[in-house]
C-alpha cells in the first residue's frame, strides 16, 4: 500500500495548469488569474458625492444648526452623468445627486435630510453644519494607477470581475475552466426506471461525479456508460482524451477478471495502478492519456465519492491553476460526540459524519453504516472525519474534519 499523500503527490505530478487564454469577464469569475492586473487610472475617476443633497462651500454653513439654518442660493442641479461647468461661489449651493461630480469651488456636500428647499427651490437651508471633505469621495480613493491590484493565481470573485470592469476591461487571461470527461464503466449498470434484471444496478457513479465536478468549479462533460467490452472502453478513452482537459472513469480499477479498463488504460495511457493506504478507496489508478490526466476511481459509491475528494479534485483544481496551498481543502479540528471505535488494518479511516457546530466547535456522530456501497449515508453526512490507525477514539476525543461541500 501507498500512503495518501505520495498518492497524492503523484496525482499532481501529472495535472499541470491549463494554458491561460482570455475570457469574458461575464464567464471569468470563479477562474483563476493567469495575469497581474495593475491599475491603469483613477477610482473612482473624479471627486464625487457620496449622497443626495446640496454641494456647499463648508465654510459657509458654519454654525448651521435646526433652530438656526443657513440659507444658501440655489444655483443649479447636477444629476448623476452630469457636470458642472459653473465654479460654485461664496453664498451658493447646487443641488446634487449620488455619483455625480463635486463643482469647482464646492468642498462637502449637505445630505438632503439635513436641508430645506426654500424660495420655490431658488434657496436652501441648510440646517446642520459640515465639514470641508464631508460626503466628498476623492478620485482614486479606491484606486490609483500603479496599482497592482491583482496577482496571478488569485480566484476571481464578483468583485473582482467589477473592478476590471471599473477599469474598463471585456476579457481577463486566466486558466480556463477545466472540461471533464466522466465515463461510468460495468456491465451491471443500467440506467432510469427500467426493471433491474438479476445482478444490475443503476449507475449512480456517473450523476455523482459529473456534480462533484461542477462543485469543483469544473464543467462535466457526460462521456456515458461503457460496457465492459475491451474495443468500447478503448474508443471511450481515445475519443476523451482528444477532447476533455482531464477524465474520470469508475469501475473497473479494483481486482475484478471482468475489468478491461485495466488492460486498455495500460495500453492507451501511462498509469499508476495504486493501492492507497485509506478506508474507504483504497484502489485508485491515475495516469494520462496523450498528456490528459485520467482518474480510475473505484467503482463503489462511497469510495469513488471519497477518491474524488482526495485525489481528483486536488488534481482538477491544480488544472485550473490554483496555488499549490490551495488544492486540499483545509482540514479542520473537530471533537466527537460519540465513540468512534476501528480496528488497526494500515490505513487512515474517512469516516461519514454528521458535524454540528455547536457553539463554535463541530462536534461529530456517525451519519450511519460506514460500507463503501452505503451511498444514502453519505448523503446525510456532511463532513469526513480522518480517523488515524489504530484503534479508534472515545467520545469527547479531537479529531481533524473534511467539511465536504
Ligand atoms: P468495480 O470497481 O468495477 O469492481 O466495482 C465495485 C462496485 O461498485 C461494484 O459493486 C459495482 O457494481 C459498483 N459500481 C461500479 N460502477 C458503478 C456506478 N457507475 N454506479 C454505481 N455503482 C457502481
Ligand atoms: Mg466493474
Amino acid at each position: 500500500m501507498i500512503e495518501l499523500e505520495s498518492a497524492r503527490a503523484r496525482v499532481l505530478e501529472g495535472c499541470a495548469a491549463l494554458t491561460p487564454v482570455r475570457v469574458d469577464l461575464a464567464e471569468a469569475c470563479g477562474l483563476v488569474l493567469a495575469e497581474t492586473v495593475v491599475a491603469d487610472q483613477l477610482l473612482p475617476p473624479f471627486a464625487n458625492t457620496a449622497v443626495d443633497g446640496y454641494a456647499i462651500r463648508a465654510a459657509d454653513a458654519a454654525g448651521a444648526t435646526h433652530g438656526s439654518p443657513v440659507r444658501l442660493a440655489v444655483v443649479e442641479t447636477i444629476a448623476a452623468g452630469a457636470a458642472s461647468s459653473r465654479v460654485l461661489g461664496a453664498g451658493e449651493a447646487m443641488q446634487i445627486m449620488t455619483g455625480a461630480p463635486i463643482p469647482a469651488g464646492a468642498d462637502a456636500v449637505v445630505m438632503v435630510e439635513d436641508t430645506n428647499a426654500a424660495g420655490h427651490g431658488e434657496l436652501v437651508e441648510i440646517r446642520r453644519s459640515v465639514l470641508a471633505g464631508d460626503a466628498v469621495r476623492p478620485a482614486g480613493d479606491d484606486v490609483h494607477p500603479g496599482d497592482r491590484l491583482f496577482l496571478p493565481g488569485e480566484v476571481l470573485s464578483p468583485a473582482h470581475v467589477g473592478v476590471l470592469a471599473s477599469l474598463g476591461r471585456l476579457d481577463v487571461l486566466v486558466h480556463p475552466r477545466v472540461r471533464v470527461g466522466v465515463i461510468s464503466t460495468g456491465d451491471e449498470l443500467v440506467e432510469g426506471p427500467v426493471p433491474l434484471q438479476p445482478g444490475q444496478i443503476r449507475d449512480s457513479n456517473r450523476i455523482t461525479l459529473l456534480a462533484l465536478v461542477d462543485a469543483a468549479g469544473a464543467t462535466g462533460v457526460d462521456l456515458g456508460l461503457v460496457r465492459d467490452d475491451e474495443e468500447l472502453i478503448r474508443q471511450a478513452f481515445v475519443a476523451a482524451a482528444a477532447t476533455c482537459d482531464a477524465i474520470i472513469s469508475s469501475g473497473g480499477v479494483s481486482m475484478g477478471e471482468f475489468d478491461f479498463v485495466k488492460r486498455v488504460l495500460d495500453e492507451v495511457g501511462q498509469m499508476n495502478w495504486m493501492q492507497v493506504a485509506i478506508r474507504p478507496a483504497k484502489p485508485l489508478a491515475f495516469g494520462t492519456i496523450d498528456g490528459t490526466p485520467v482518474f480510475g476511481l473505484p467503482g463503489n459509491p462511497v469510495s469513488s465519492m471519497v477518491s474524488f475528494e482526495l485525489f481528483a479534485r486536488p488534481g482538477l483544481r491544480r488544472l485550473a491553476g490554483h496555488h499549490d496551498e490551495e488544492l486540499v481543502r483545509n482540514s479542520l479540528r473537530a471533537v466527537t460526540g460519540e465513540p468512534f471505535p476501528r480496528s488497526p488494518d494500515g490505513k487512515t479511516h474517512f469516516v461519514r459524519v454528521v458535524a454540528a457546530n455547536v457553539e463554535g466547535r463541530y462536534v461529530v456522530r456517525s451519519a450511519g453504516g460506514q460500507g463503501s456501497h452505503q451511498l444514502a449515508v453519505m448523503a446525510a453526512a456532511n463532513a469526513l472525519v480522518v480517523l488515524p490507525d489504530g484503534d479508534g477514539v472515545p467520545a469527547g476525543h479531537e479529531v481533524a474534519l473534511l467539511l465536504l461541500g
